[in-house]
């Protein structure tokens, strides 16, 4: 106890910290308030280290080293950068998609300078900011009108609570979907304000099990496209038009959630089939939502699309002020849309598309030259390294059960444990994100960019220095 108070007595004051040299160097740097919060969250550390019994002498040196370690640590941007090894191509914890470079173009000349966001240039009065994408979103779509909120997850809550605000909405117990980070339809619909009704099985729903739960306070007949996964075997699903048919019976809503959302047919491409958009607006349905940043490789945002007396309403929604989208949104959006005119081009320069359709003697190519630089860098005997096929992912909750075959790089240190590599590797600059499978580092040469094979050895070099 007395060791205690005594330690603690010698903690210096922050006032005194700030009279050391080392400090002022960081002054002349850095803001002073900064340099003050370091101080005393490294001090209120060594505090409670002194009362846990952790530590039984007080070491100046160390203190400042911590402080100067804390104050440059947080000078640096928290959100940045990482190289993506995982093969996951749309990452929702890696930000999802990338941008095309004239999406990135876009983008930067909105930031530097005023724009027409609600400015009419031909009326010269106040405009929409959605007539910059809503023309755009018709075309390449079919659809009456259009419009955009934050992410999905808005555009699903603003639909249900424009459309079915204490109302019925019908919809199968087999889509009743979780698309993790708690998004889950159910407890949406809830908050929205609509009455949900659940029909049919997991596995099978007919079209009667719709018609039976029809009654006069029933607005809405709902899909949820089920994106992250697949119920197979003894299944049934009631194709979209008939839906659509049965609900216009009753005057009454098709909604579709499409959840990722692609106006590219992947199945012409080899891959698994998923219903494009432009399908589902053909069926006849009413409104379809899906988001902005899966498939379809643009930013973060949540599309809206449909006849236009629904729309309208949607617009109108006094909570759609709470989710409306911003001029980079909007930037970023037009620019991706504008790129689909053109589907070759639309795959050539948007990156989502890219990688999933990126060739096997490319990844074979790429994964050669990783190796490469690694021979360049290291001794066999320092770290093994070995290329094998393996799958990578589409992610995002889209084609779940897709498997990309791809290449992948695994490496092995000599004298560092494979999951401290990959502990350091969260701490590099960049911070490099893989797996660890059968005791080796892998890494998925399809989601590394090629600008970053190169730097790649001297990252892994970093970490093993630790
Ligand atoms: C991803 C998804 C959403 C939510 O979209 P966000 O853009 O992430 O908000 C909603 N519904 C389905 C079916 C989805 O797959």
């Amino acid at each position: 106890m007395q060791i205690k108070q005594n330690l603690l007595r010698q903690i210096p004051s922050v006032d005194e910290i700030l009279k050391h040299k080392v400090i002022g160097n960081l002054l002349v740097k850095h803001p002073r308030r900064l340099v003050v919060s370091a101080i005393r969250k490294i001090l209120d550390k060594q505090r409670k280290k002194v009362l846990k019994g952790e530590i039984y002498t007080l070491n100046q040196e160390e203190i400042l080293t911590q402080i100067k370690t804390e104050v440059e640590q947080r000078e640096k941007n928290h959100l940045k950068r990482v190289i993506n090894a995982t093969g996951v191509v749309v990452h929702t914890n890696l930000g999802r998609s990338l941008l095309a470079e004239t999406v990135i173009e876009h983008l930067v000349e909105v930031a530097r300078y005023y724009n027409n966001l609600e400015y009419d240039l031909d009326e010269g009065k106040r405009g929409s900011r959605y007539s910059h994408i809503e023309p755009l979103l018709c075309e390449l779509t079919g659809a009456e009108a259009a419009m955009v909120v934050n992410n999905n997850a808005g555009a699903v809550f603003l639909t249900l609570n424009t459309l079915a605000y204490g109302k019925k909405v019908v919809i199968s117990r087999g889509q009743l979907v979780e698309i993790g980070g708690s998004f889950r339809i159910p407890d949406v619909m809830a908050h929205s304000g609509a009455i949900l009704v659940e029909v049919g099985t997991t596995n099978r729903t007919h079209l009667y099990d719709y018609e039976n739960a029809i009654d006069e306070d029933t607005a809405i007949l709902m899909k949820a496209h089920t994106s992250n996964y697949k119920i197979i075997g003894f299944t049934k699903e009631v194709p979209l038009e008939e839906l659509v048919t049965l609900a216009h019976k009753h005057d009454l809503i098709a909604y579709e959630d499409l959840g990722s959302g692609n106006f590219v047919d992947f199945s012409k491409h080899g891959l698994e089939k998923e219903p494009t958009v432009q399908e589902v607006m053909a069926a006849g349905v009413d409104v379809v939502s899906f988001s902005g940043d899966k498939l379809l490789g643009g930013p973060q945002a949540g599309i809206i699309l449909g006849k236009k007396k629904y729309i309208e309403q949607i617009k109108k929604n006094p909570l759609n002020r709470a989710l409306r989208i911003d001029k980079f949104t909007l930037a970023a959006l037009e620019s991706t849309l504008k790129l689909y005119r053109d589907e070759e081009q639309a795959i050539k320069e948007i990156p989502t598309l890219r990688l999933i359709f990126v060739s096997q003697e490319i990844l074979r190519q790429r994964a050669q030259r990783l190796r490469r630089y690694f021979k360049r860098h290291f001794k066999t005997e320092d770290l093994s390294v070995t290329i094998k096929p393996d799958i990578s992912r589409v992610g995002g909750g889209a084609l779940p059960t897709q498997e990309l075959p791809t290449f992948v790089v695994g490496i092995k240190p000599a004298r560092l444990s494979v999951s401290k590599l990959e502990e350091r590797l969260r701490f590099t600059e960049p911070p490099l994100i893989g797996r660890i499978e059968e005791d080796m580092f892998l890494l998925d040469v399809r989601t590394i960019q090629d600008e970053d094979l190169k730097l790649i050895p001297t990252v892994i070099k970093n970490a093993l220095a630790g």
